[in-house]
């Protein structure tokens, strides 16, 4: 896969790494075994060592390597397609309680940072900005359903309002979160993994899994040594691979990449987002963006569905970032990354269990900075014998992307009549 290394991301080159682990060596014995360390393995791994669990963590690279260390930071709503998706699947009471859960996602955050300490320039305040004018009655809609899910607090503004909020005239109006914002998600990530190691959890880095047992007695199996479990957590996403073939046509690994301009200093990077909410529109294909704790702008967006990295990230980006901030042309553009999306064929988060034993979730679909974590703490749960609302979400029915040759052209076709579709709605 692309995008093997972190080395030009702003996160690693901002991360308070005080954490100490080692590579996998030997034959351990574990109640419960997690693959990866991203949100998912890391907040299942914290709720179990908190219940007495001895648990022990692989990661192939370090701490958050996979999306958990790249993502644009934005703790979002919901579900990704919404809440009519669920309440397809699911009754109108079942689907009010997952969309209860989500929003207890984003109070995990809050309350994890608290009580561990977490330096990651938490801060609340959203914008949902519609492209075009006519979106307005999308967006009325939008904060009626969110009131009738009791979820209040929202505001919405019309393109006059919107003045001097942000520094852009594109925007045809927005709908105003006040829970919902963003983060530092790589040290978001990493204090997750101190608070995890200082309940008991053992990590190991460096420790790439390369075969699994998913039997009743699972295994994993690493170049230098093997954990041997009762239970078994997979959370490697899209980083995962072909590594659990069962797992692969689950989900489908979509690259999407972010810049941070060079410092703005903070009058100027106020002048883009005023009140230094998280920004995205409303395309299906979204621009996301933000203000960093110094003052740069961090944008990010585009899709690719090919694995491969654009060749100048920064290049590539940059036409998208001015085309919303004009103003910008001149900045220069200090870091460029990439990483990847684990997205579901419903775009709705996949959970369940391989054998009575092993456990997975993935497939956030884009909005796994909070679900993640519910989820991983819903896998604790599981184990710990309170499947319920574990369960709830592993009803979710998702059909496999298909394998072989034609799985990369159909996404892509898929792909671009949604990109179309943003250009004609
Ligand atoms: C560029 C980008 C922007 C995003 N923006 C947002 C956003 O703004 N808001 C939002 O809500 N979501 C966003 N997301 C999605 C969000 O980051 C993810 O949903 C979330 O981080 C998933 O966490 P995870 O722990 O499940 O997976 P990951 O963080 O990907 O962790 C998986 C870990 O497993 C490890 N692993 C894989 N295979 C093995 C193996 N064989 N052995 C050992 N370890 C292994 C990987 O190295 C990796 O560290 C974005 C994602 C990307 C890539």
């Amino acid at each position: 896969m692309a995008n093997e290394t972190q080395a030009s991301s702003y996160y690693q080159a901002t991360a308070n790494r005080n954490i100490s682990t080692q590579a996998l060596g030997g034959d351990v014995a574990a109640d419960v075994v997690v693959i990866g360390a991203g949100y998912t393995g890391l907040s299942a791994a914290l709720e179990l060592a908190k219940a007495g669990f001895k648990v022990v963590v692989l990661e192939a690279q370090t701490v958050g390597f996979g999306a958990s260390g790249r993502n644009g930071g934005q703790i979002c709503t919901g579900f990704s397609p919404g809440q009519s998706r669920l309440e397809a699947q699911l009754s109108k009471a079942d689907a009010k309680r997952c969309f209860d859960m989500a929003e207890e996602s984003k109070r995990l955050i809050e309350t994890r940072i608290a009580e561990h300490e977490i330096d990651c320039d938490l801060t609340w305040g959203y914008l949902h900005c519609i492209p075009k004018p006519h979106q307005f009655s999308d967006l009325q809609k939008w904060a009626a359903e969110y009131e009738a899910l009791g979820y209040g607090g929202n505001t919405l503004l019309t393109k006059a309002e919107l003045e001097g909020k942000l520094g852009t005239a594109i925007y045809h109006g927005a709908l105003r979160e006040s829970h919902a914002g963003h983060l530092h998600p790589l040290n978001y990530c990493l204090g997750l993994a101190a608070a995890a190691l200082q309940a008991g959890v053992e990590i190991f880095e460096h420790s790439a899994v390369i075969d699994v047992d998913t039997g009743p007695s699972p295994k994993a199996r690493t170049a230098n040594g093997t954990v041997s479990a009762k239970f078994m957590v997979i959370a490697g996403n899209a980083y995962l691979g072909r590594l659990v073939k069962p797992l692969y046509g689950r989900i489908m690994p979509v690259g999407s990449y972010i810049v941070a301009t060079e410092p703005l200093g903070e009058n100027r990077a106020k002048s883009l987002i005023a009140n230094n909410e998280a920004v995205a529109n409303t395309n299906f294909i979204v621009d996301y963006f933000r203000r960093s704790a110094d003052h740069r702008l961090l944008f990010g967006g585009r899709a690719s569905y090919s694995t491969m990295e654009p060749a100048n990230l920064a290049e590539y980006m940059q036409p998208r970032m001015t085309a919303v901030f004009p103003q910008l042309k001149d900045v220069k553009v200090d870091f460029a990354w990439g990483g990847f999306i684990a997205i579901t064929s419903n775009r709705l988060p996949d959970c369940g269990r391989l054998s009575p034993t092993v456990y997975y979730a993935h497939g956030y679909s884009g909005q796994g900075v909070a679900l993640s974590g519910l989820y991983g703490k819903l896998l604790a749960e599981a184990i710990r014998g309170q499947a319920e609302r574990f369960d709830l979400f592993a009803k979710i029915k998702h059909f496999p992307f298909p394998g072989g040759a034609l799985r990369t052209p159909l996404l892509v076709a898929a792909m671009t009549y949604y990109r179309i579709r943003d250009v004609l709605s």
